[in-house]
């Protein structure tokens, strides 16, 4: 049996990501191919590096993608940035400071981790002191990690990593679009995400930005340059040990001198610069205003539905809420409802809080009124169906009550 074409359910994408994409996302991607060095994809390529500058707040040069999920992104920057034997600092506040850890252990470095409880953040003084017991070459710091919702404070790290002569590196995937983001102010060397967020595309690219501090680190590890020589011989910088993710490398092929490197994904490309170019139009601090406005919604809706919420509420990222799953409704059965009586998918959860609660994003095209108001009133249907007592309606009124207010405020 051969099976028919791709066609795929109906899907309200109201997790944690992937998200449902804008639709001018999913139209770029259909566009036709190109060869790798046709003068309109090298200018798509130059066009994109410009609207990443716009998205991440940057003037660095080297702002690019790296071809891959975030994952990709973020092995880059560290395999790219660390020696064997470097130290690295993580601070752990959910999943993915587990992930650079685990990056970082692999490209042999000396990992050290400080960790606080789930669903909190780090004060800048408890890693300026870490800071100051590890002396690390990298702090590689999650800025907000989906897994439990907090928006890791960045804006004080920058200056502390610089006082210490610390490289400072972000994985800002979930956060990036939806949050505020400033590379330059911040004084970040290396940030990297994916476009299943905030940004409203597939997931399959990873925007990647660097300083000019980060850009000599990665040059100076290019196989040449840093001679042929095995890992840790003292009379040579060690080269990078992944050709794939040199950043180096990838460098070239994005510079000037485009030398040939990977074939770019020429429509994860087009993906990529669509994502940017939908948020330059719209506007940064709008995009962000949008997802901060969807967010309190969902936030004051589920409220309103008797939920409570997991985590410190003060550092919750725009774009996704934890809900506690009341007593008594089995969680698994209660998302597979929402699935498949009304096509609308919320996530699960992962390590402590596996099946203690749900997690529900409203994130780049979903950052939407209309998005926000179905899934509250699904959620109460499903909530009723599986024995909750909730009250009728009040989701949705209180989430229109957040959009009524912030209409008479912009008249
Ligand atoms: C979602 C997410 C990722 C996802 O990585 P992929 O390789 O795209 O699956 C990485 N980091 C953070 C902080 C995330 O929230």
């Amino acid at each position: 049996m051969i099976p028919g074409p791709i066609d795929p359910p109906a899907r309200l994408l109201m997790g944690p990501g992937p998200i449902s994409a804008y639709p001018s996302v999913l139209r770029a991607m259909s566009a036709p191919l190109v060869g790798q060095y046709d003068p309109f994809m090298t200018e798509a390529m130059t066009e994109t590096q410009e609207l990443y500058r716009g998205v991440w707040n940057t003037r660095n040069d080297a702002t690019l993608l790296v071809d891959g999920t975030s994952r990709a992104g973020i092995e880059a920057a560290i395999v790219s940035l660390v020696r064997p034997g470097d130290r690295v600092l993580v601070p752990v506040f959910g999943r993915f400071g587990h992930l650079l850890a685990e990056i970082a252990e692999r490209a042999l470095a000396e990992v050290h981790t400080i960790e606080t409880e789930w669903g909190q953040v780090f004060p800048a003084s408890v890693i300026e002191e870490a800071i100051v017991r590890v002396k690390p070459t990298l702090l590689a710091l999650v800025q907000g990690d989906t897994s439990t919702t907090m928006n890791q404070p960045l804006d004080e790290i920058g200056t502390l990593c610089a006082r210490h002569g610390v490289l400072f590196y972000t994985d800002a995937t979930a956060s990036l679009g939806g949050n505020a983001f400033e590379a330059d102010a911040w004084g970040l060397d290396a940030a990297t995400a994916g476009l299943q967020k905030c940004l409203g595309g597939p997931s399959g690219s990873s925007p990647i930005t660097l300083s000019d501090r980060a850009v000599e680190v990665v040059q100076a590890r290019k196989k040449i340059e840093a001679g042929i020589r095995e890992p840790g011989d003292p009379s040579a910088p060690d080269f990078v040990r992944s050709n794939y993710f040199d950043l180096g490398m990838i460098l070239d092929y994005w510079g000037p001198r485009r030398l040939n490197h990977h074939t770019e994904a020429t429509s994860m490309l087009y993906a990529a610069r669509e994502c940017a170019r939908v948020m330059m139009f719209e506007g940064r601090d709008e995009v962000i205003a949008r997802h901060e406005l969807a967010g309190r919604a969902m936030l004051d809706g589920v409220r309103a539905l008797g939920l409570q919420v997991f985590g410190d509420v003060a550092h919750k990222m725009n774009n996704v809420v934890a809900v506690e799953i009341p007593p008594g409704v089995p969680g698994d059965a209660a998302r597979a409802a929402l699935l498949e009586d009304f096509g609308i998918e919320i996530g699960t959860s992962f390590g402590p809080l596996h099946g203690r609660v749900w997690r529900i994003g409203t994130m780049g095209y979903n950052a939407r009124k209309d998005a926000v108001l179905t899934t509250l009133a699904a959620l109460e249907a499903v909530l009723r169906r599986f024995g909750a007592a909730v009250p009728a309606g009040g989701g949705v009124e209180a989430a229109l009550d957040v959009y009524r207010a912030a209409y008479r405020a912009a008249a």
